[in-house]
């Protein structure tokens, strides 16, 4: 274990952040307080592999984490891709500096500097943030807003899962009055957003198509009746789980005006989909992308995920060939965040207490900087371009997920929501709405709950929250 005495109550999730970069297989605690009170001699603190002190007074966070840079990276001769950064939009930086007016010379000069990015990722982030401020361009972002909803029912829980997913089977009876408070939430947006330009909308979750084609059709009918549609660039129903994508509801979709579908197999190897908790096979993501296909959806996207569980570089490989042969128009490569909350977490926690996990619930040894080679250079090779780019705490190899698309076919909502630059309304449970004033300017948040039942028994709150959040000067 490392611990970390730091001499003032500051900068602790960032110094954090930086040493479990470098230390990833270890536990990692920062302790703020008076110095006098912490233990002189490090013999006298228990379970501590190393003990670091900062002193914090008067420096800047920066130069706190280039200094944590400098030492951890001589003592343990690693160089991080990004650096000491330990935000997770690393491209938001590239892009302010494209704002000043600097060069691309200078936007890679000052990455190398002040934070020791890699040439590779400078590039990657100048390349990403000129392609989103082109895509930008298209849009009134700063005047509009977009809408997400959030659909919690999944066909099962994926092993990985920390977000809110309830599985559909014992929970259908639960859906047809979801619908009525997400229609209670539409409402609210059709009174209070009335003249306001409406950008893009997104269903996601959960599984949206855990919906029946009726349910669906009710959802998606409600919201064009309700808001001012005309206006709307792109249109996604996260479609996710191949296992609950069918005809009816891929034509109930597409009547009804959604452009951009997501289908994602996160591993084209069955035994890793079995071993992650995915229901589905190899063959159902071809089937349900051929059909959707067939349908006329000409922009799916499919997620991969590199590093999971008994996967190695020669998998990504496969999976990417396997991708290359569907030619999807948009890829998102994610690499594995282990988050509290999921069962892998769960499961490596135990593993820590008493080391007997399973060999094949570990997490993948190989080299995440491989598979992130191999799934790059695949994407580029369909003629995928980078779009946009974000960073998660505990992800895999300290790297960052990648979203690629075709030209014309870049997840508008993504960059949205990544770059910050539009009022975003999130509607349902366990979904947080974002205002952003003016842009450029400060962003407040408010979420609904996530506990479903409080989220349906509460609506009425839920809805109050946002009135008073978009009703502040
Ligand atoms: S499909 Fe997504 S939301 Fe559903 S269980 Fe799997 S990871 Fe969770």
């Amino acid at each position: 274990m490392q611990i970390i005495y730091i001499n003032e109550d500051k900068y602790q999730y960032d110094i954090h952040s930086l040493f479990k970069a470098f230390w990833p297989h270890e536990e990692v605690r920062v302790i703020a307080g008076n110095p006098g009170d912490f233990p002189e001699k490090e013999e006298d603190i228990t379970g501590a592999d190393f003990v670091t002190r900062i002193n914090v007074t008067g420096k800047t966070k920066d130069e706190v984490k280039q200094e944590i840079y400098r030492r951890e990276s001589e003592k343990t001769g690693k160089l991080l891709p990004w650096g000491d950064l330990t935000g997770i939009r690393p491209t938001r930086i590239a892009m302010n500096l494209i704002e000043e007016g600097k060069s691309d010379t200078e936007v890679t000069a000052f990455m190398k500097e002040h934070y020791f990015v890699s040439d590779e990722k400078s590039a990657l982030a100048l390349e990403i943030a000129k392609r989103e401020k082109e895509i930008l361009k298209r849009i009134d972002y700063k005047n509009g807003y977009s809408i997400y909803i959030g659909i919690p029912f999944c066909p099962t829980t994926c092993l990985y899962c920390s977000f809110l997913s309830l599985p559909i089977g014992a929970n259908s009876n639960l859906v047809d009055d979801y619908i009525k408070c997400l229609q209670r939430e539409i409402d609210y947006v059709a009174e209070s957003f009335a003249g306001k330009t409406l950008d893009t909308v997104y269903i996601g979750g959960g599984t949206p198509t855990t919906l029946s084609a009726d349910q669906l059709k009710r959802l998606i009918g409600y919201l064009k009746n309700r808001l001012d549609m005309k206006s709307v660039k792109e249109f996604t129903v996260e479609s996710g789980r191949p296992d609950s994508i069918t005809l009816d509801k891929l034509r109930v979709m597409k009547k009804m005006g959604v452009t951009r579908i997501s289908i994602n197999p996160q591993s084209m190897s069955d035994d890793t989909l079995k071993l992650i908790g995915r229901r589905h096979s190899v063959s159902d993501v071809i089937d349900a992308f051929n059909l959707a296909r067939d349908e006329g959806f000409d922009n799916i996207n499919m997620d991969i995920i590199l590093g999971l569980p008994g996967e190695t570089a020669m998998n990504v490989r496969h999976t990417i060939d396997e991708i290359k042969k569907l030619r999807p128009d948009d890829l998102t490569v994610h690499c594995l965040a282990i988050k509290r909350g999921s069962r892998l977490f769960e499961a490596m926690l135990e593993k820590e207490k008493n080391g007997s996990l399973s060999v094949s619930l570990q997490k993948s040894t190989d080299s995440t900087e491989e598979m992130m080679e191999v799934a790059m250079k695949g994407a580029r090779e369909m003629g995928l371009l980078p779009y946009y780019l974000y960073r998660q705490k505990n992800i895999s190899g300290n790297f960052e997920n990648t979203g690629y698309a075709l030209e014309g076919k870049a997840g508008i909502y993504n960059i949205l929501i990544n770059e910050e630059v539009q009022s975003i309304v999130a509607l349902g449970a366990g979904t947080v709405t974002k205002r952003v004033f003016g842009y450029g300017g400060r962003i407040e948040r408010c979420d609904n709950v996530k506990d479903l039942k409080l989220y349906m028994n509460s609506i009425d709150e839920m809805i109050e929250r946002k009135r008073k959040l978009f009703e502040k000067e």
